[in-house]
């Protein structure tokens, strides 16, 4: 491994200006579980890590009817996946969490390294961009807050600026009558990235469908939203045509590449499949009143 200069700030403030300071050549630490790897296999080569796990106050996870859900920047997968509440109230997201990797890597992981990481087969960020999250952030400039859906700009690519540090992720409550998805297709069961992954949330009102949002990964640079087919199903009774014709739109609105995991005529394909699935089974969670009764 090449060597680096290792920092372990005491303070938020602290840790944005070691980052500013290096001006890009310097990595943030949270689990290491991508960053370790990618250094590793010197796929990327920081003069300087900059560890936040001794910033405090970062590893908070709580839910507020009003104020919805906050995952701080150090709180792990595991915590997520174990929740109560992310279970019952944030179904896709839980579902993405609990496939992550094996329990030994999701104890390290954080839903915030998972973002920044920007992998377009990154899991938790369909199911989050779905749920219309937001990110917090602190930097030279103060704090922002930004919609998940306009956080990234390509494979491995955000809009933080040099200093700029996730500090957590706000995701709204759902309302009554959401059901909530993520379904990943990988080439095995378990330890394994995702070839396509379909994240939906989706609100019913009497016999209509008031809200959805159906989140593409691992199809395109970025994850999308598949925005043709969420025209289709809005303000619209369900129906198994409705639903085909969404999940067509989806389809043809992918940006697949062809890579080891799959080929793009096969990766569109799939998210047809998907597609179709994850809308039904939100659908019957929405009417359910959020309750999946197969998690
Ligand atoms: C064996 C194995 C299996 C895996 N399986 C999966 C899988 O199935 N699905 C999946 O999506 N991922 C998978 N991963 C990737 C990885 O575990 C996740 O992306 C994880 O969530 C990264 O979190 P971390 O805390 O370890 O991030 P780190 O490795 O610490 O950081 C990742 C990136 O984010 C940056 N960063 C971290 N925190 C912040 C912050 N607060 N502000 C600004 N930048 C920050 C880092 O500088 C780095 O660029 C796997 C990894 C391994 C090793």
């Amino acid at each position: 491994m090449r060597p680096f200069e290792y920092f372990e700030p005491a303070t938020l403030p602290a840790a944005a200006a070691l980052l500013e300071r290096f001006n890009g050549r310097a990595s943030i630490l949270a689990g290491g579980t991508d960053l370790l790897v990618e250094i590793k296999e010197r796929i990327r080569l920081p003069d300087h890590v900059i560890n936040i796990k001794k910033v405090p106050g970062l590893d908070y996870l709580s839910y507020d009817p009003e104020k919805g859900l906050k995952i701080g920047a150090l709180a792990t997968m595991r915590e997520v996946e174990t929740s109560t509440v992310v279970k019952e109230k944030y179904a896709g997201l839980y579902q993405a969490a609990r496939e992550l990797g094996s329990i030994q890597v999701r104890n390290r992981a954080t839903v915030a390294g998972n973002i920044c990481r920007a992998s377009p087969s990154a899991d938790t960020l369909p199911s989050l961009i779905a749920d219309n999250a937001a990110i917090q952030t602190f930097g030279p400039a103060g704090e922002r807050s930004i919609p998940m859906e306009n956080f990234f700009t390509g494979p491995g690519k955000t809009i933080l600026s040099p200093g700029e540090i996730l500090t957590g992720i706000n995701v709204p409550n759902p309302p009554p009558n959401t059901g909530k998805v993520y379904l990943k297709l990988g080439r095995r069961a378990a330890m394994e990235l995702a070839t396509v992954g379909v994240a939906v949330s989706l609100t019913v009102e009497g016999e209509l469908c008031r809200y959805v949002r159906i989140v593409l990964g691992a199809v395109a640079p970025t994850p999308m939203r598949a925005t043709e087919a969420e025209n289709l199903m809005l303000d619209n009774e369900f129906s198994e045509d409705n639903l085909e014709i969404a999940a067509q739109c989806a389809r043809d609105q992918s940006r697949p590449i062809s890579d080891v995991r799959g080929s793009a005529d096969y990766r569109r394909e799939m998210v047809a499949v998907l597609t179709r699935r994850a809308l039904r089974m939100a659908w019957a969670a929405a009417e359910n009143d959020g309750l999946d009764e197969s998690l």
